[in-house]
């Protein structure tokens, strides 16, 4: 069997270490059945695994307490009073009773309830079926013997290699940085939620394995390259050095490249073009300003929620905004309000959709919960008197989504005026255009805003109905596809026509050779992650801005993206020769 597993390079960086296997999943329950004089035994095995089962978790609520904080370890004190249910008890007794062992008892009973929550009438109800599943998992996990996968008990160093079927950007924000060195997921692509923020925190990771999962095993070492997308299983000793020269590769590039930063943005024939630096946690906004950015093109401000079981309140909304602005002094901060939803959720009560991405996210959610809202917006509005704010709006489709969003910004203003909290009253406020409707309607929709930021991670998924996070499908997330292509220069040219500012920050603005279409199209301020500004600021000064005009003309009217991507990609080698090009 070959050892080097092909997947999809999600955040950059080669770390040597130790599997952590992480499967959070249901195990298989053989279908045993025992003898009556068993029955004593198998209820004593179920009594020890319960305990031993609530001894865990109360250990991972005292972690959870001191971490995190109070709602999110409540959330242990719901799992553990599901194992002491005295009528949950009673019903794997009464399955033992009939001869099923105690695991399969267990199992039958909670597949039973799972199912039963799962249809409530009740939101209540049915928002406990996760927890079910987590007791499901933990408890069936003792009882077969099945080592403990929870990460959090690795010892800080260990620069695992966290191994898992699919992580949470939940589980993401979690992650201690001290323990975990790198993640490799089956699922996932370059452009889901947690390739994202593993590129924000700096972790190497490798995602869309498709059987990672299956293949790796828990102590073994491995070489996972967060930049070719692979896990090189038994290294030898050639594969190990070449890891270690590749690792001082990377890092004498990293320091060729950090000398760009002070450098200015211009390319070969005179065009700025303002590189803007994409904040996924507050944290983040140092090395964002060392990275040379000339501001914020998108503050995603839902990961103040994700992972968490309550909404931040206004006060702290506004300590975590400001801390960002202020680290940006006069320089342009564009917070984007809350896209809760899709595979972004915080703990618990949220509604269990059947396609998310289409579901309840972003602006709908916001427009359906305005007290929620209303205080995201009243904390933007008291954190814009700190420096050049600028509210943007994610998800749009429709004009009227503008319209109320802008009347509950009017009444967050009335109400800080009512309260006497100074704040800003002229805040620019723009919208993403990350769907289709939204660029073909940019014209309405320029009637409304002072700017367009283009999220292409959607505007590709909602296109090309590819979903942006199944790996399975990751060579079809093509977002060189001329009708992206065509749609992004339909934006643009809107944008200029109404003297509407546009930017574009998902993460095609990041790649070189598409930062290069991207220009050629006639974008002139590009938002990117921190780690890829230096090498998009070397694409822009070795270009010229004509040349990739002519370059993107041509790949718009090719048939396919692949034909696309050949264009522009000779066009760039041509233009920008350095060996420091590779994305
Ligand atoms: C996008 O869709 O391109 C974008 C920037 O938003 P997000 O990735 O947070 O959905
Ligand atoms: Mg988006």
């Amino acid at each position: 069997m070959p050892n080097v597993l092909k997947g999809i390079p999600a955040s950059p960086g080669i770390v040597v270490g130790p599997v952590h296997l992480l499967k959070w999943q249901v195990p298989e329950v053989p279908a045993t059945s025992i003898e009556p004089h068993e029955v004593e035994h198998e209820v004593e095995r179920l009594r020890i695994a319960f305990a031993r089962s609530i001894e865990r978790l109360r250990s991972i609520r005292e972690r959870a307490l001191r971490t995190a904080g109070e709602a999110e370890a409540a959330i242990f004190e719901v799992q553990i009073s599901i194992i002491e249910d005295a009528e949950l008890r009673g019903r794997v007794e009464a399955a033992i009773g009939q001869q099923f062992s105690a695991e399969r008892a267990f199992d039958v009973v909670m597949l039973e309830w799972r199912e039963h929550f799962a249809r409530s009438q009740h939101a209540m109800l049915r928002e406990r079926v996760s927890d079910l599943t987590d007791v499901h998992i933990r408890v069936l996990t003792i009882l077969l013997d099945l080592p403990d996968h929870d990460p959090v008990d690795l010892p800080k160093g260990s620069n695992a290699i966290l191994v898992t079927q699919d992580l949470t950007p939940s589980l993401t924000l979690q992650l201690d940085r001290e323990t975990i060195g790198a993640i490799a997921t089956d699922s996932g692509t370059r452009a889901s939620h947690v390739a994202i923020l593993a590129r924000s925190l700096g972790i190497p990771a490798v995602v869309g394995l498709l059987d990672g999962t299956e293949r790796l095993r828990t102590g073994e070492i491995v070489i996972l390259d967060g930049t070719t997308g692979t896990v090189t299983t038994r290294p030898t000793a050639a594969e190990l050095a070449d890891a270690k020269a590749r690792q001082l590769l990377e890092k004498s590039e990293g320091e060729q490249l950090a000398r760009l930063a002070g450098k200015e943005a211009i390319s070969r024939d005179g065009t700025h073009i303002t590189l803007f630096a994409n904040v996924d946690l507050p944290d983040e906004a140092a090395v964002a300003v060392a990275s040379g950015a000339e501001g914020v093109g998108l503050m995603r401000t839902e990961f103040l929620v994700v992972g968490r079981a309550t909404m931040p309140n206004e006060d702290e909304q506004y300590e975590a905004y400001a801390g960002v602005i202020k680290a940006f002094g006069t320089r342009p901060v564009i917070i984007r309000t809350f896209d809760v939803g899709g595979d972004k959720l915080p703990i618990g009560g949220w509604p269990h959709e059947a396609n998310p991405f289409l579901g309840w996210r972003a602006i709908r959610m916001c427009l359906d919960q305005p007290e929620i809202f209303k205080t995201q917006l009243r904390a933007l509005l008291r954190a814009a008197t700190l420096g050049d704010v600028r509210i943007n709006l994610p998800l749009i489709v429709t004009v009227d989504e503008v319209r109320q969003a802008k009347a509950l910004i009017a009444e967050a203003s009335a109400e800080l005026t009512a309260r006497g909290v100074a704040h800003r009253t002229d805040v620019p406020i723009g919208v993403m255009i990350e769907t289709p409707a939204a660029a073909v309607l940019a014209d309405s929709l320029a009637g409304e805003v002072s700017f367009f930021s283009i999220g292409t991670n959607d505007l590709v998924q909602y296109t090309l109905a590819v979903d942006r996070g199944n790996a399975s499908l990751a060579s079809r997330f093509t977002p060189l596809h001329p009708a992206v292509l065509r749609l992004i220069r339909m934006t643009c040219e809107v944008a200029d026509a109404r003297g509407v500012a546009v930017s574009v920050c998902g993460e095609m603005a990041s790649e070189p050779i598409m930062a290069f279409a991207l220009i050629g199209l006639g974008v002139r301020q590009l938002s990117v992650s921190a780690i890829a500004l230096a090498r998009v600021k070397l694409i822009v000064r070795g270009m010229r801005t004509s040349v990739a005009a002519e370059a993107v003309q041509a790949a718009m009217k090719s048939a396919t993206a692949a034909e696309a991507e050949q264009i522009l990609r000779s066009s760039l080698v041509a233009e920008v020769d350095s060996e420091l090009l590779h994305a």
